[in-house]
């Protein structure tokens, strides 16, 4: 596959993200069996100089990474303006068998949902090679901005822990969703996902944004008729006033779950996610949000 041969260049990544997940062998949960980690994937494109990210480079801090700041990374001479540089994010979302499991957890999480963490991410490692090298054998020039080693994590002081570059804020730029009062990514495919990207010099149009606010998909911004994930939380780490209380959430995960999937799974992930389950935005954009939006049509 080359530049030349590709004429669809946003069809062919949809696929290529899709293809490679469907042919991962380490997308199963478990070794012995076929049961996947991850479900179909959502794919969106986002523009590099689309204005999102220079609001989140000065919102969040200054070692926050433009798209060209990533891309210049891996590319120190190549001359690439943010407008040629296109960013191809996705959305795995967790099984429907997982999500049940999970929803049935009050304190800790179930095994089916640690070992998605833990093994999930590194399916997501691979995709993020894969499509970075894919487009660079296709002639587009490529980075996986979590797969640098210039990617780091740091403490903001504004937002407390950050990092170079955020999957999920690069998601919501890319149209595939809005928070919620929990702080994880409300999509067409739920709450209850992982997200990945990659950033290439390859023409594509932007994928819409089908969403005016950072948070319009959230029932409690929307008309304050849900808090669902605040009484998920079993440390109170989501309130009304603050939102994610990210220091509270990061303690119980450290001191509690971070022991007890070691203890009970024999697996060394951090990892929590009861407030992305038993919620009315579990499985896709709250309904009520979705009829209010029919009935405006
Ligand atoms: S559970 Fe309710 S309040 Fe929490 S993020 Fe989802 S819609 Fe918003
Ligand atoms: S992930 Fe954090 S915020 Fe969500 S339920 Fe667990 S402790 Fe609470």
């Amino acid at each position: 596959m080359n530049s030349s041969s590709i004429v669809e260049p946003r069809k062919w990544v949809q696929s290529l993200v899709e293809d490679l997940l469907e042919n991962c062998k380490q997308n199963r949960l478990f070794t012995d069996s076929d049961e996947r980690i991850w479900d179909k994937p959502l794919v969106g494109v986002s523009r590099g100089d689309d204005p999102y990210f220079r609001f989140l480079k000065e919102d969040i801090g200054d070692f926050y990474w433009l798209p060209e700041d990533a891309f210049a990374t891996e590319y120190r001479d190549y001359a690439v303006s943010p407008a040629q540089l296109a960013i191809v994010c996705w959305v795995l979302p967790h099984t429907k068998v997982t999500r049940r499991e999970h929803r049935k957890q009050t304190k800790y999480p179930c095994e089916r949902w640690s070992r998605s963490r833990l093994y999930g991410e590194e399916v997501n490692n691979y995709l993020r090679g894969e499509v970075r090298d894919a487009l660079i054998e296709a002639g587009f020039p490529a980075v996986s901005p979590m797969l640098l080693p210039e990617f780091r994590r740091t403490d903001s002081g504004k937002y407390g822990y950050a990092s170079s570059w955020s999957e999920r804020h690069t998601a919501f730029v890319s149209g595939l969703g809005t928070f919620g009062l929990s702080d994880g990514l409300i999509t067409p495919l739920g709450k209850s996902i992982r997200v990945g990207s990659v950033i290439a010099k390859i023409d594509i149009e932007p994928d819409p944004r089908p969403y005016e606010s950072h948070n319009e998909y959230c029932l409690y911004f929307y008309d304050k008729s849900c808090q669902k994930c605040v009484d998920r939380c079993p440390v109170g780490a989501i309130n009304e006033e603050a939102g994610h209380d990210k220091v509270a959430c990061s303690e119980y995960i450290r001191l509690k779950t971070t022991p007890y999937n070691l203890s009970e799974y024999n697996l060394e992930i951090k990892g929590c996610g009861l407030c992305q389950v038993k919620i009315p935005c579990e499985f896709g954009i709250p309904a009520r949000k979705r009829k209010h939006e029919a009935t405006a049509d």
